[in-house]
Formats: structure tokens, sequence, C-alpha cells
């Protein structure tokens, strides 16, 4: 290394120093209440903030650098804020802050055992875990899980769809679309998460390839129309997605019943566990997740409830699947694949369960928060986040029914109206679908949403639809380790807040009588 080299690579390094001091005092306040969630700037405003050296690209001083860095610390959103609920993921755990850190230093890429020899047994260690906690093996066979970490659940959909395609039509690997005749179709709730739109948007079935099956009264998929819909001789389903925590309202899909039906029709069940999988570590997991063990797939993303950094997904294979998905992926790398003399590396290649080439570890982050916070810790974070929507929901049924309406507790999610008082009817339940009142108070949810913004976000919550219901609010709880004094005051603030700024909204009376449509 030349002189100059060495000197710029030391000063790189103090560079790093300083930065993390930067990085961790950042840390040590990041659950301050006191400050906003975001700054409400916008992108040009940023912009110009965050841009160095306009055009020339000239190398800048590291204090420029570092006062940068704190341009970017300003205009991020806050996640480990009390008040960011509602966006499914939320104060992350520090533990997998600091294995990420090392898996970013080590730069291993996580395709071939040679080349990332610690990464690859973790990444083995940490798919036996999940699919023992999913009921795929048991404890004495857990050696036979299948699964890869992948970069996020919807990708992982994406691959299920595919091995789903492939398994139904042994020629589809090779002939692609020509491989069948009748239109394939994936089936799923109304409510599910539109990653499995995309993937078909991919497997090139387009937006007709999905058939949504409406939900019946508690939001899960309604199973006599599914049933209906296999049955169906114009297309031919290959796919059932299972969502185990919808999105909007939180809710698990009836998984005993539509395995029972895939069993019967030998159709590939595909669980969408990205939010609810969290669940196989509380006290709810039998009511929520029973059946999940008889998946051909699952999903499940630890950034969101348990607190992993983004991204750190995991797809989980049932375990006779292994020689499909090894054949169906697999193509050949010769350059790749150059320690044949050596069998042991060969069979723990994850490249060839995998359609990436360069592979980020993220398996180590989940490995070291389970190993630091051991199952019961995970248990806790989640137990923690239901019983503070539990509590939600008590505050709304028993001291604020004349003002809110919850429409579904499950899980860690609330889904509510605020009632306006030229509500006519005694539940927003019953106000008639595309009536006059029905599109004034489907407004609501979005006005307030808007407030939030121009106020500089006290709160950041989110507003839904699900079946024939006007616009709600939705609140997930994703972060839990809070005193319980802290959680009804921000549960107060949060309500106080809501109704404060509907009554602030001229709509009331005004939309009415205009007829609003
Ligand atoms: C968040 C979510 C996804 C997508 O997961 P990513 O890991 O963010 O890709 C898929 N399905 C459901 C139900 C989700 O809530």
């Amino acid at each position: 290394m030349e002189n100059s080299d060495k000197n710029f690579e030391n000063q790189a390094l103090q560079f790093v120093n300083r930065s993390v001091s930067l990085i961790l005092e950042s840390i040590s306040d990041r659950d301050n209440s006191h400050v906003p969630l975001r700054e409400n700037e916008k992108f040009e405003q940023i912009k110009q903030q965050i841009s160095l050296s306009k055009g020339g690209g000239l190398p800048q001083h590291d204090d420029v650098l570092l006062d940068a860095f704190g341009t970017v610390l300003k205009y991020s959103m806050r996640t480990a804020h009390p008040r960011f609920v509602s966006q499914l993921y939320g104060e992350t755990d520090l533990y997998g802050v600091a294995a990420d850190f090392l898996t970013t230093v080590l730069n291993n890429n996580v395709h071939v055992f040679e080349l990332a020899p610690a990464l690859t047994t973790v990444e083995a260690l940490a798919i036996e875990h999940l699919s023992e906690m999913f009921g795929l093996v048991s404890s004495e066979n857990n050696s036979q899980a299948v699964g890869i970490f992948v970069p996020g659940s919807s990708y992982g959909t994406l691959v299920a769809l595919f091995l789903a395609l492939s398994q139904k039509y042994e020629d589809f690997c090779v002939k692609g679309s020509g491989a069948y005749d009748l239109k394939p179709r994936v089936m799923c709730s109304e409510d599910a998460h539109y990653s499995i739109e995309k993937a078909c948007l991919l497997l090139g079935l387009g937006l007709n390839g999905v058939c949504k099956i409406p939900t019946d009264k508690t939001g899960r998929m309604c199973i006599g129309a599914l049933a209906e819909a296999l049955d169906d001789p114009t297309h031919s389903p290959f796919c059932v997605v299972a969502t185990a925590g919808t999105t909007t309202t939180g809710v698990f899909d009836g998984l005993e019943p539509i395995s029972n039906l895939c069993r019967d029709k030998s159709i590939w069940l595909h669980t969408d566990a990205a939010w609810g999988g969290a669940a196989c570590y509380s006290e709810s997991k039998n009511r929520h997740l029973a059946g999940v063990e008889r998946s051909d797939s699952i999903v499940f993303s630890a950034h969101k409830m348990l607190g992993a950094p983004i991204q750190c997904s995991a797809l989980l294979l049932k375990p006779k699947h292994r020689d499909h998905l090894t054949r169906s992926v697999n193509v050949k790398a010769p350059y790749l694949y150059q320690t044949a003399e050596n069998p042991h590396a060969d069979s723990h290649d994850i490249s060839k369960m995998t359609f990436q080439c360069g592979r980020r570890g993220d398996a180590l982050k989940f490995w070291f928060m389970m190993q630091a916070r051991g199952v019961d810790g995970f248990r806790e974070r989640v137990d923690g986040c239901v019983s503070w929507a539990q509590e939600l929901e008590t505050e709304i049924t028993t001291n604020r029914s004349h003002s809110f309406e919850v429409l579904h507790q499950t899980f860690s999610t609330v889904c509510f109206w605020h009632r306006p008082p030229f509500m006519s009817a005694s539940s927003v339940r019953d106000v008639p679908i595309h009536s006059d009142e029905w599109w004034a108070i489907d407004k609501l949810p979005a006005l307030v949403r808007e407030a939030m913004v121009s106020d500089a976000y006290p709160f950041l919550i989110t507003h839904c639809r699900s079946g024939n219901h006007p616009s709600f609010y939705r609140i997930s709880f994703a972060s839990s380790i809070r005193a319980q004094d802290e959680r009804t005051r921000l549960i107060n603030e949060l309500l106080d807040y809501i109704e404060g700024k509907t009554s602030e909204q001229p709509v009331d009376h005004g939309l009415l009588h205009a007829g609003l449509t």
C-alpha cells in the first residue's frame, strides 16, 4: 500500500470511531418523547441540505461528513419513538443492531459455505429454530429444516409462489408459461398483502392470476367462498395464501379449515406470517396459529414485531420440499462452485436455494437477539404489544364509547372509528354503505391524518378500509417495553388528539348537507 493510501485508511478508521460516537449518542436519545417524530421538511429542502458538493464531487473534510451524518439523523423518521405506532415495526433490538454492524464489517457473502462459514452455519441454526417454532420440524429432527433468509417477506412470497407453480406444472422451469393450458390462479383473502399481486406480475400471471376471496364478519377469509373458487372449472388453482395477521386488521385466517381444503385438493398452502408470525412466541400462539405447521411454505419478518433491524425475514419450507427447491432454483455456475472435492461444503451452499447471488447475512442479527433475550424475552415483547392493544380497546369500550367504536382488536392491532356527532345510526357498522353519512365518516380519518402531518407528526397512525366499512383508524403496536403509566398516557393523548381534530373539521354537517358522495 502506498503511504498516502495508508494515511487515508487511518483517517477513515478515525472517522469510523467518531461517527460511532455520534450514532451511539443518537441511540441513547432515540425514545425521547419530547422531540417530534420527524422534521416536517419537503424533499427539495432536504436535498439542498444533504447534497454536499454540488456537481463537483470533490472530497469533503471529515468534519463536514460528520455534520452530514447529523443532517441524515435530523431528517429521519424516529422509529423508536413511543408515538411511532402503526407501521408494523418500531424500536430495534440493540443486540440485533450490534450483530448487524458485525455483519457489515465482515462483508461475507452468504452464498457458498467456503466464503461465509460462520454466517452459513448461523443461518442454518436460525432456520432450524424458526422451523421448530412453527412446527414444521420437531426438536428431535430439526436438522432436516429447510429454508433461507430472504430480503423481505414480499420476496419470500414470490419464491413460494414460484415453487407452488413449478410443483404443479412439472415443465414450468423449462417451458415457462407454455407448460399450462388453463390459467393458473392463486387464492387469497381480499385483505391479503399486495405482495401476492406483485409476485403474480413477476411470474407472468398478471393481476388476473390472483383470485381474491371475500372475508367474513370476523375479517377472516371466507371458507365457503374459498371452496367454491377452488371448484371453479374455468381456471386452475395452484396455491392458496393464508394470512396469519393481516396488514390492515391483524386478523388471522383460519389455518386449519384452509389446510383441510388444500389437502383435499392437493394444493400448495403458503402462509404469509410476515406480521403475525411473531405470535409463535406468544401466549396466543395456539389460538392464532393452530394449523400453521401444515403449510407447505411460510414467510415471517423478524424486522416487524420482534424488532430486528430491517431487513430480517425467513422463508421456511416443509422438509419434503428440499429437493424441489434445489432442483427448481439451481442453475450451473462453475466459477462459484470450486470445492467439489469437499462434499461437506457443497451440501451447505445456500446459493443453490436462492435466486440471489450476493446475499447479506441477515440471520446473524436474529440469532444474536434470540441468544440475548431467549424465547421468553421474545414472548415478553410480543405479549407486551398485545396487551398495549388490549388497553386501547378497553379504554375505548369502557370510557369513550360515546365518541369511539372498535371494529376489530386482534393480536396487537386495533381498528376503530371516531363516532362523529352527526351520526344517526347507533353503530358505524349499521350506517348504510355509500350513504352520505357513510362517505362523511369515511373522509374523517384521512383529514385527521393530514392534520397530523401538518402538526409535525405528534403521532403516526394509519387509516385503512376493509369489507364494506368506511375508513377506520388502525394502530398496530410493534414496540412494547414501556411503563404502564406511559402507555396509558399515550393512549389518552392519541384519542384526545383524534377527537380534537375531528371536531375542528368543517365536514360534519357541511358535507352531509352538501350531499357529498
Ligand atoms: C409487512 C407484510 C408483508 C411484507 O413483508 P416485508 O418483509 O416488508 O416484505 C407481507 N405480508 C404481510 C401480511 C405484511 O404485514
